[in-house]
């Protein structure tokens, strides 16, 4: 079995209490992972119950056994959280009254990063998978593998760009291409060597490995980790009880804006051009925001667990 215990929740107290779990009612964790979040909404209240989502079976068989005490308050799915209204049909009992509140905590949790084998960190030397959800074949699957041997200089580069903000994207996106025309690209370690390489010395960043971005890059785009986010925090909204409290914990930059322009469009309601001289749209504010600024750990926090360095949860909550 993983060692579930290696990883620590992010946030604790501000997501609780963001949801207010303290009240009984029924909770969706979008991205259960090792259940430290999905545990603490169920101690805090008898009645609370969790129907929580997690695209990786193989984390989700773990924390099915070390939440097995919560007996039928608790119901896990192995399923993509775009995909949380065939989650919400098969569910049982269902939340007559709605979810009195959601939780989204995105990325990697620390079990899968810290498995050399899944290949998320250039630590150590693993086959460029980088897969959340490892269910499917390997040959039939996106993996970090395909993306650095078969995608083009251009899409490489935009990848490296949008998604990890890296100012030496072409450069490095060249390099592999070359790199590939010799032999393919196999290992997180030769990936990282290659960028490190790639990068000239005096632009190596002082406090991340060079490969640090790239490599956040890749996993965006083998994990779609940005396609749907906003979409599904529109359609998930309908499902909150007014009063109900939406939680969204975003660990870099693209995350959160994607959050935020959500939640503020979900707050404003009408979309009509601002030239319009009435609403024509009709849409009326389906949330206010409780966060205007993101929430971020405390210090003390980020010293135990480096993981919350760069969290943002942004909280908002359903009108009536
Ligand atoms: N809150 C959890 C940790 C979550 S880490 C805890 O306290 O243990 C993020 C989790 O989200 C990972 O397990 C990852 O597999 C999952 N995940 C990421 N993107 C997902 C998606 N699109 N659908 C479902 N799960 C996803």
């Amino acid at each position: 079995m993983l060692p579930i215990s290696s990883h620590i929740p992010v946030l604790l107290n501000e997501v609780l209490d963001g949801l207010r779990c303290d009240k009984p009612g029924v909770f969706l964790d979008c991205t259960v992972g090792c259940g430290g979040h999905t545990a603490a909404i169920l101690e805090q209240h008898a009645e609370n119950r969790v129907i929580g989502i997690d695209c990786d079976a193989v984390v989700l068989d773990s924390t099915r056994q070390s939440l097995a005490k919560f007996g039928s308050r608790i119901a896990l799915y192995h399923h993509r959280f775009e995909e949380f209204e065939d989650v919400m049909k098969e569910a049982s009992p269902k939340p007559m009254a709605g979810l009195a509140g959601i939780l989204v905590d995105l990325g990697v949790s620390s079990v899968q990063f810290d498995d050399a084998a899944r290949g998320f960190s250039f630590q150590h030397t693993a086959r460029l998978d980088m897969r959340m959800d490892t269910s499917q074949p390997f040959d039939d699957s996106l993996t970090a593998y395909m993306v650095v041997n078969t995608y083009s200089a251009e899409d490489l580069a935009r990848i490296f760009y949008e998604y990890g903000e890296e100012r030496h994207s072409r450069r490095i996106a060249r390099m592999i291409v070359a790199a590939r025309t010799q032999a393919s690209i196999e290992t997180t370690t030769d990936l990282a060597d290659m960028i490190f390489q790639a990068i000239p010395r005096r632009f190596h960043p002082k406090t991340i490995h060079p490969a640090t971005r790239v490599f956040q890059a890749i996993r965006i785009e083998v994990n779609q980790e940005l396609r749907q986010l906003g979409d599904t925090l529109e359609r998930a909204v309908h499902y909150v009880q007014p009063g109900g409290r939406i939680c969204v914990i975003a660990f870099h930059s693209l995350e959160d804006r994607i959050v935020k322009r959500t939640f503020a469009k979900l707050a404003k309601g009408c979309q009509c051009p601002p030239n319009f001289p009435q609403c024509v749209c009709g849409k009326l504010p389906l949330v206010t925001v409780i966060s205007r600024k993101p929430i971020m750990a405390a210090i003390e926090e980020q010293q135990h667990n480096p993981r919350s360095r760069s969290a943002k949860l942004r909280i908002a909550e359903k009108l009536a």
